[in-house]
């Protein structure tokens, strides 16, 4: 395949990536879908938005994030170094704010008042409520009620952010149940309101918006990449939950001598429910509105999901990672629960920088391929910071008294 061509020719026009993507959809919400990507098509490709949103980055956000060296961490290992792009400093404390603000300025120039969303963690919540204050607009979050006491930090972000907070009561009452309160709240108000998906999932146009939104990420990564050391790392790795932070680090790298590795959690084991390595245990499915790879259980619905970070529990992919990988340009692995504890932990000690435990899983494997390769580069995206996983690793690990040092 010829990959320079490759962003111009994907997602085709009813939004597939191959055979994956497109748009399964109530009937109500096909003309809700079509004034979308109609939207975003002629509105975020007119200067007036790009500007804008360059502004919003630099002003607001912080960017450009930069990239580092793990000189210690590097050394302590091989020979082969470490770089991370520092999507930690964004504004917020992770990558999910660079789509949440292309949202909210699409809503805004698109006349919208609301913007809503569910939210499992509460990560998503909190960047949309950023977004909503940001742009003065009417925020409201769905979230289980079994989430809503679990996350509390994030629960009180939101609402002192002025967002609005529904509790659902239904079923489970966890992100499931969230996912449908918040379709039926779209289903009576699209007219002023747009739903944010929180990644790069669901029907099409969000998996290409999402992915044109983080397509910042890896943008710079490659210009600040390559002006430090004159050359392109080896290996771009990053972690793959729906695939955001990973398909925006990724696809600036696409056409370049370059090996592309997404890495999915593997948590407590290979067990169905243990794990949510999609792409690793998973099979063509649809849901959520879009066709992909997913965890099945044995009635063919998604499967129990499970890793210590709450980011990367869902049981499917982004259209484009199904492609990418169908295509052999993007290669996806595993780390496990251990295994990003202990990356979380000696990040933290050699570099002075606690890492959230969904961008421990893509530095544990930038780890155990430093060891393997013992010369060349890897570049990692760092996507967010772990001071909202302290509370959890502490009760769980405590200091890291137990972690292991390299021997
Ligand atoms: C939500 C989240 C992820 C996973 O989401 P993607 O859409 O796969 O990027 C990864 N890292 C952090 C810090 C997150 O908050």
């Amino acid at each position: 395949m010829d990959y320079s061509t490759y962003l111009k020719n994907y997602p085709s026009k009813d939004g597939r990536f191959g055979k994956f993507g497109g748009a399964y959809l109530p009937p109500q919400l096909v003309p809700a879908m079509e004034e979308i990507t109609e939207a975003y098509l002629t509105i975020c490709h007119s200067s007036q938005f790009i500007n804008e949103l360059r502004r919003i980055r630099k002003e607001f956000q912080g960017r450009p994030t930069p990239v580092y060296h793990c000189e210690k961490l590097s050394r302590k290992i091989g020979k082969c170094q470490i770089y991370l792009k520092r999507e930690d400093l964004n504004h917020t404390g992770a990558h999910k704010l660079n789509h949440c603000m292309g949202e909210g300025l699409l809503a805004k120039f698109m006349g919208k008042k609301r913007i809503i969303a569910e939210t499992g963690a509460g990560q998503h919540g909190v960047a949309l409520a950023t977004a909503a204050a940001f742009f003065g607009l009417e925020c409201v979050i769905y979230m289980g009620e079994v989430d809503v006491a679990k996350q509390a930090p994030n629960v009180a972000r939101m609402k002192v952010l002025g967002a609005k907070v529904v509790s659902v009561k239904d079923g489970q009452r966890t992100l499931k149940e969230a996912v449908d309160a918040a379709f039926n709240d779209y289903l009576e108000n699209y007219k002023d309101t747009i739903y944010c998906i929180g990644s790069a999932v669901g029907p099409h146009p969000f998996p290409m918006m999402v992915r044109d939104f983080q397509f910042v990420v890896g943008e710079e990564a490659r210009a600040q990449f390559q002006e430090m050391m004159g050359f392109l790392p080896d290996v771009v790795t990053a972690c793959v939950g729906g695939g955001s932070n990973s398909i925006g680090m990724f696809l600036p790298f696409i056409n370049d001598p370059v090996e592309i590795v997404g890495v999915e959690p593997m948590g407590r084991g290979e067990k169905i429910g243990d794990n949510a390595a999609s792409m690793t245990y998973g099979s063509e499915g649809i849901m959520h509105g879009f066709d992909s790879i997913m965890l099945k259980d044995e009635n063919g619905e998604p499967a129990p999901v499970y890793s210590i970070a709450s980011g990367l529990d869902y049981p499917s992919v982004g259209p484009e990672h199904a492609f990418l990988r169908e295509c052999g340009r993007v290669k996806y692995d595993v780390a496990s629960d251990k295994e990003a504890i202990d990356a979380f932990f000696k990040l933290s000690r050699y570099e002075g920088i606690i890492p959230a435990l969904e961008s421990s899983h893509a530095l544990a494997y930038a780890m155990r391929r430093a060891k393997e390769m013992d010369s060349g580069s890897i570049l990692v995206n760092l996507s967010g910071r772990g001071d909202k996983d302290l509370d959890y690793v502490i009760e769980k690990y405590g200091y890291g008294e137990d972690f292991k040092d390299f021997n």
